[in-house]
């Protein structure tokens, strides 16, 4: 971690060797990317926005969005690959994502959304200080792969209050596959006991809107039911009601990935969904968001309550 240089930029890392998320790849940020295909300055991607989160997060109004280009993890199957490839964008300065956040709040945001912002956390932590002594209010959240250090996301405690991490995978070896990480089911379990304890209790405000806790998000994988049933057991069964699951029907395969893994080359069928979401429902999960079929490309149905199933 490092301190503010005198041109006022923050840079993700100023050390010499890079050991920011579960990679602990050692790059030399200043003179060749990471990982992450992220230099030293945070670069992002969009500032908007967005009314495709969860209903609790986008509400009416939208989820002030910031996606920040770079990502430690690349799965295959990346549903924001543009972004992720590194080389979206502009990079910013402190206060420069400082003002995004202030300008998104005044635009009505319900949140400033901080889209895979883990592999820049230094900068990110200084900006959204700096957000806040100029005014910044509304809830901040942490909108992420899951694929994070405790000790990193530790720099957050006090700044932000809601968590959206991706609990991607349980298997070592589907991690290994699809995202050359088989550390990322203990690392996200790390990540995820750590954003709990940093939360608090889930918590909203008279429109429904979050201001506090956290919501695991996992993306259902053709042919991979087995997998998701897995997960959301693990999930509820370590964390149960003080967490929220939110299970995603929009996996959408990219252009040429059957080449590779013939698999993943379809959509989810909605039966394939439905299973999911039926072994949600008979555990007792309660604590939930599902996605429609017809709207799953585009809208949340709030509360696991059996609406959208069957
Ligand atoms: S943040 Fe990027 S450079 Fe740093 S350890 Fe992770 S992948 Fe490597």
């Amino acid at each position: 971690m490092n301190t503010m240089n005198n041109l006022n930029r923050e840079p993700a890392d100023a050390g010499s060797s890079c050991r920011l998320c579960p990679r602990k790849c050692g790059a030399d940020r200043t003179r060749q990317s990471g990982r992450c295909r992220s230099g030293v300055w945070p670069r992002v991607a969009r500032a908007a926005l967005h009314m495709w989160e969860e209903p609790c997060i986008s509400g009416k109004e939208g989820s002030g969005a910031i996606f920040f280009s770079g990502c430690p993890l690349g799965c295959v199957y990346c549903q924001n690959r543009q972004i992720a490839l590194g080389n979206r964008g502009e990079e910013v300065t402190c206060d420069e994502l400082a003002g995004m956040m202030l300008n998104l709040q005044g635009q009505g945001a319900n949140n400033i959304n901080l889209v895979t912002a883990g592999h820049f956390l230094p900068a990110v932590i200084r900006s959204l200080q700096m957000a806040k002594e100029r005014g910044l209010s509304i809830p901040v959240v942490y909108n992420s792969g899951g694929y994070e250090l405790p000790e990193a996301l530790e720099g957050l405690r006090g700044l932000v209050r809601v968590f959206l991490p991706d609990f991607k995978y349980l298997s070592p070896e589907l991690a290994a596959l699809f995202s050359a990480a088989p550390d990322y089911p203990a690392a996200a379990e790390a990540a995820l006991q750590k954003m709990v304890e940093l939360a608090g209790p889930p918590s909203f405000d008279a429109r429904g809107i979050i201001q506090s806790g956290v919501i695991v998000r996992h993306l259902v994988l053709p042919g991979h039911t087995k997998e998701a049933k897995e997960v959301i057991r693990f999930l509820h069964e370590t964390w149960g009601d003080r967490i929220f699951i939110s299970i995603l029907h929009q996996y959408t395969p990219m252009p040429g990935i059957e080449k590779d893994f013939p698999e993943l080359g379809r959509r989810v069928t909605e039966r394939e969904y439905e299973k999911v979401v039926d072994y949600a429902l008979s555990i007792g999960v309660t604590n939930g968001f599902i996605q429609s079929g017809k709207t799953a490309k585009e809208s949340f149905i709030p509360e696991f309550d059996g609406t959208g199933v069957g």
